[in-house]
């Protein structure tokens, strides 16, 4: 079985991986086992290739990565019921102890127990199959292909940050940051009611992908304009009701509560791994409601719904496709961060 397996910091190869056969090809009552599809690469996976780690998740040992998945399942478990051979399907990669008090909270996310794909010490599935439980497991209607479904985990991101913001129809938002997580949070907080939605980026290339998404998002370049100029003068000096941080540069976490109304909320969403500054000064006058999201719950059901629906296009957002066989180069290509893509994808062999 041939993996992209991540070797060490820098170092990739595709190659047989024959430990993940005995370790966690065992197929369980409730587990389907899933001929893997499309995997989408996503900006953790480029971050343990160039710096080996995340924050306290070191790369200590060869792990093959990827976590953005669809696939069709090939095997169910004696006890799987809402699942059968054929099913096209998409996966959510964190699985938590069913048994744990932050899962009996209904808070499965931040079970401190979770196993989430590609995140050490946990393999992730740019390999052929993989065994997944059914409850995390959700099949997928004909109109949904394998590549927007693998774009079902990133988007989640967005739709758990617009569900922990509130969103109230008409409401406006800034989203700070025109990557992957930065759009889909806007087409996010659009799904959920905003009558508008401004997003902030340095690439101009990024802007017109974001601008060409809605007539609804306003795409701000910060070298040239001030994002706090442009939401006062168009909200009579009020101020947007959301602030989305999906940047993760401290930089910008400094600024979150300029452009935001009195009484506004910010959603946290930008990994920050090192501890940041921000004015709390500027918090308190607004009563500014803070919320910080880690990955997602609940949500992936209605991902798949709104893309099925049309709610949500994801389509624009992938810029490139590669074959499993070059995915050492994709990786390459991705780590370099050309400011014209937003999302790319491997496609495994069928
Ligand atoms: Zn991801």
């Amino acid at each position: 079985m041939q993996s992209l397996v991540l070797e060490k910091k820098d170092e990739l190869s595709l190659r047989d991986f024959p430990a993940i056969d005995r370790e966690e090809e065992t197929l369980g009552p409730r587990d389907v086992r899933i001929k893997l599809h499309t995997v989408g690469i996503c900006g953790s996976d480029v971050h343990y290739y160039t710096h080996g780690r995340i924050g306290p998740f070191v790369v200590n040992e060869p792990m093959i990565l990827g976590h953005e998945a669809s696939g069709t399942v090939i095997e169910t478990g004696s006890e799987v019921r809402t699942l059968k051979v054929g099913d096209r399907v998409c996966m959510e990669p964190g699985i938590p102890d069913p048994n744990s008090r932050a899962t009996q909270l209904g808070m499965y996310n931040i079970d401190p127990a979770v196993r989430f794909w590609a995140t050490p010490p946990v393999h992730g599935i740019l390999r052929p199959t993989c065994v997944h439980p059914e409850a995390f497991t959700f099949k997928l209607p004909d109109n949904v292909s394998f590549a927007e479904a693998a774009m079902v985990e990133p988007l989640a991101v967005g739709v758990h940050a617009a569900t922990k913001a509130r969103v109230k129809p008409g409401d406006n938002a800034l989203v700070m940051g025109a990557g992957p997580i930065g759009l889909v949070t806007a087409l996010s907080a659009l799904a959920a009611g905003c009558a508008k939605v401004y997003v902030t980026d340095l690439a101009e290339k990024k802007l017109e992908i974001a601008g060409a998404l809605s007539p609804a998002i306003i795409p701000v370049n910060v070298t040239s304009q001030d994002v706090n100029d442009v939401v006062k003068r168009d909200t009579d000096g009020w101020g947007v009701d959301i602030v989305f941080e999906a940047t993760g540069s401290p930089h910008a976490a400094k600024t979150v509560f300029e452009a935001l109304c009195p009484g506004g909320c910010v959603v946290m969403i930008g990994g920050q791994p090192d501890p940041i500054q921000y004015d709390a000064g500027a918090a308190m006058i607004r009563e500014a409601r803070v919320e910080n999201i880690f990955r997602y719950a609940h949500v992936f059901p209605r991902c798949v719904g709104m893309l099925s629906s049309g709610a949500i296009n994801v389509k624009p957002l992938i810029t490139r496709t590669f074959d499993f066989s070059d995915s050492v180069q994709a990786f390459e290509i991705a780590a370099s961060a050309p400011p014209a893509d937003v999302k790319m994808q491997i496609e495994l062999p069928q």
